[in-house]
């Protein structure tokens, strides 16, 4: 099967008409994308290589979703709403059943957000995978990095830490049983963007990040981009931890420390962090309600930079800030 042969069956979607919004699609030199009247294009990049991002043994499948899901998460933290993509891939060979398992994977999640393939490069080469994911925002809406105050509340949608534990119990420095190590591989391996929660922030929200490298480092980023800091309460945030939650779980977790640890600095969450003023609590809510997804406040925004950390007791926390790198 050569380069052509191989675009033309995987990713050439034959018979599906011309969008609105990708006027015209894979097959020419250029795609054409017509974003709405009014609105600003997104654009978001993100690569992921065998061995650094994934395990050479995932499952082609969700590693198609994977590589998606890992880019709209990124528009899902502007607000955006997703248009359209491109693909790079490098492949060692023309594999027909891993093209076939990897394009469903891709093309499931793609068809659930209406984000089109509008194009992309197939080369020979160590297995990479580089998507650039196109979306829309009103103009002047995005949610940006910049833009928590001192007094705004500090949220996290949706669970962090699992897909971390996950990739300990692989790495075998961790176990879990097979109905806790099950659902924290979910999260690891078929991470879900939070693209419906993002667009319901606008206006809200003051300032978004996706959470892919660990909370305390990618909110930090957010914190330093506004010239602020925060307080975080650990109680709150390792209740985010969603293997602590079935009552069958105690007992068989790692201990409360580690828990935090992956919570705080895990990575591969794909969650959103972002802060609001007090006032628009009820609209969080709401916004987390219209989108089916859980919102948790753990903390708030300070004019003192850097990040602090209080037990239950209102006490400064220093160990898991000094160890929040306890895998590296
Ligand atoms: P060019 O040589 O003009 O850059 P190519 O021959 O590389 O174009 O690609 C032919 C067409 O197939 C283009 O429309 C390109 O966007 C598309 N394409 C190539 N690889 C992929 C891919 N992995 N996924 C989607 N579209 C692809
Ligand atoms: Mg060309």
């Amino acid at each position: 099967m050569g380069e052509f042969e191989l675009i033309d069956r995987f990713f050439l979607r034959r018979g599906r008409p011309a969008s609105a919004q990708v006027p015209l699609g894979v097959g020419d030199d250029c795609a054409l994308l017509a974003p709405s009247p009014g609105h600003e294009l997104a654009v978001s990049c993100d690569m992921l290589l065998e061995g650094r991002h994934f395990l050479s043994t995932v499952d082609p499948r969700r590693l198609g979703h994977k590589a998606l899901a890992v880019n709209l998460s990124d528009l899902a933290a502007c607000g955006a709403r997703p248009l359209a993509f491109t693909l790079a891939l490098a492949l060692p060979a023309a594999d027909e059943a891993w093209l076939a398992a990897f394009s469903q994977g891709l093309f499931a999640l793609a068809d659930a957000h209406g984000c089109e393939l509008a194009g992309g490069d197939t080369t020979r080469g160590p297995l990479a995978i580089c998507i650039t994911v196109f979306g829309e925002v009103p103009r002047g809406q995005a949610l940006l990095r910049s833009g928590a105050r001192a007094g705004d509340d500090v949220w996290v949608s949706g669970s962090l830490g699992d897909a971390r534990l996950a990739l300990e119990v692989f790495r075998g420095t961790l176990s879990l049983p097979p109905a806790l190590f099950e659902p924290a591989r979910e999260r690891m391996e078929r991470p879900t963007p939070r693209v419906a929660l993002g667009q319901a922030l606008r206006g809200i929200a003051s300032a978004a990040i996706d959470v892919s490298d660990g909370l305390l480092g990618d909110l930090g980023h957010l914190l330093r981009r506004s010239g602020a800091g925060a307080t975080l309460e650990a109680a709150a945030a390792l209740e985010l931890l969603a293997v602590r939650r079935p009552a069958a779980a105690a007992g068989s977790l790692p201990d409360p420390q580690v828990q935090l640890d992956c919570v705080l600095a895990g990575g591969d969450d794909y969650e959103l962090a972002f802060t609001a003023p007090p006032q628009h609590r009820a609209a969080v809510e709401a916004a987390g309600a219209a989108s089916g997804t859980p919102v948790t406040r753990i903390g708030r925004v300070d004019a003192e930079p850097g990040l602090r950390l209080l037990d239950a007791a209102g006490q400064a926390l220093e160990r898991p800030l000094r160890s929040y790198d306890h895998f590296a």
